[in-house]
C-alpha cells in the first residue's frame, strides 16, 4: 500500500515543523528553573539563566555543545536576581542580545546594591539590548513565541507562549498549586491575580506551564484547583 505509506511520511514530516524542544535546568540556591528552547534548525533561546556556580555554567554550556545548538537570544521573563545571575555569562559566551520588558529595568539595576547580602558578591551586571513589548512575537529557528504580559510578581513580567505545541514559560507568575509572591518591590497581589485570569487562564486547558520554580503544571489543573487564583481560591 505505497499510497498510505506516503501519507504517513507526510504527516510525520509535517508534525516536525512545530517540534520545539525544551530543556530545563534548576540552578542556584533559589532552585530557579532555567530553560533552553530549540528546534531542528538548532537555533535556541536561553530563558532566565540562573547559573551562578562554575559547575552550573558548565552544565549549560555542555548541553548546548552536545546538541550543537546555536543560541540566538537571551530572554528574561523578569529580572529578579535568581533569574538573571547568568545573564552576563550567557551574553558574553554566546555574544547574543538580552531581551526583556522595559518595566524590569529598575529591577535589574537595583541588584548590585543587594547581591552580596544574598551571597552573590561576584554578581556580574548585564545590560539589555532590546525591550520586548506586550504581544511581540519572538522568533528563532522555525519557532514563533508569543509574549503575554502578566505583571504583579514584578512590574514588567512576561510569559512566553508557543501556541503550536501548547507550552508556556511562565517565570514566577503561576506555579503548580501556587502563584508568585507579591511582597517584593513593584509587586501587587491584585494585579497578579487579574493578569493570570486575563492572559493565562484564557489559554487552552491543556497548555503545559513551565514555571520559574518547581514542576510544570497545566492551565486547566490550575483553573480548577489553584488555591490562590483557581475555582477553589481561598484567599
Ligand atoms: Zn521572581
Ligand atoms: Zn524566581
Amino acid at each position: 500500500m505505497p499510497k498510505i505509506n506516503s501519507i504517513v511520511v507526510i504527516l510525520i514530516h509535517h508534525s516536525t515543523i512545530y517540534a520545539m524542544q525544551i530543556k530545563s535546568f534548576t540552578f542556584n540556591p533559589f532552585m530557579e528553573n532555567t530553560y533552553v528552547l530549540y528546534d531542528e534548525t538548532k537555533e535556541a533561546v536561553i530563558i532566565d539563566p540562573g547559573c551562578h556556580e562554575k559547575s552550573e555554567k558548565a552544565a549549560l554550556m555542555e548541553f548546548i555543545k552536545e546538541n550543537r545548538l546555536v543560541p540566538v537570544k537571551l530572554l528574561n521573563t523578569h529580572c529578579h536576581i535568581d533569574h538573571v545571575l547568568g545573564n552576563a555569562f550567557v551574553k558574553t559566551t554566546y555574544d547574543i542580545p538580552l531581551w526583556f520588558h522595559r518595566d524590569e529595568l529598575p529591577i535589574l539595576e537595583s541588584i548590585p546594591a543587594y547581591a552580596s547580602n544574598y551571597g552573590f558578591a561576584n554578581y556580574q551586571p548585564s545590560q539589555p539590548d532590546h525591550f520586548i513589548s506586550e504581544g511581540e512575537v519572538i522568533k528563532f529557528g522555525k519557532v514563533a513565541l508569543k509574549t503575554l504580559f502578566v505583571p504583579g510578581h514584578s512590574p514588567g513580567h512576561l510569559v512566553f507562549y508557543h501556541e503550536p505545541s501548547k507550552v508556556c514559560i511562565a517565570g514566577d507568575t503561576l506555579f503548580d498549586g501556587s502563584i508568585g509572591r507579591t511582597d517584593l518591590p513593584g509587586g501587587d497581589h491584585d494585579t497578579l491575580l487579574r493578569y493570570i485570569k486575563k492572559n493565562l487562564f484564557e489559554l487552552p486547558d491543556e497548555v503545559e506551564v513551565y514555571p520559574g520554580h518547581g514542576p510544570s503544571t497545566q492551565i486547566g489543573k490550575e483553573k480548577d484547583s489553584n488555591p490562590f487564583v483557581g475555582k477553589l481560591a481561598r484567599f
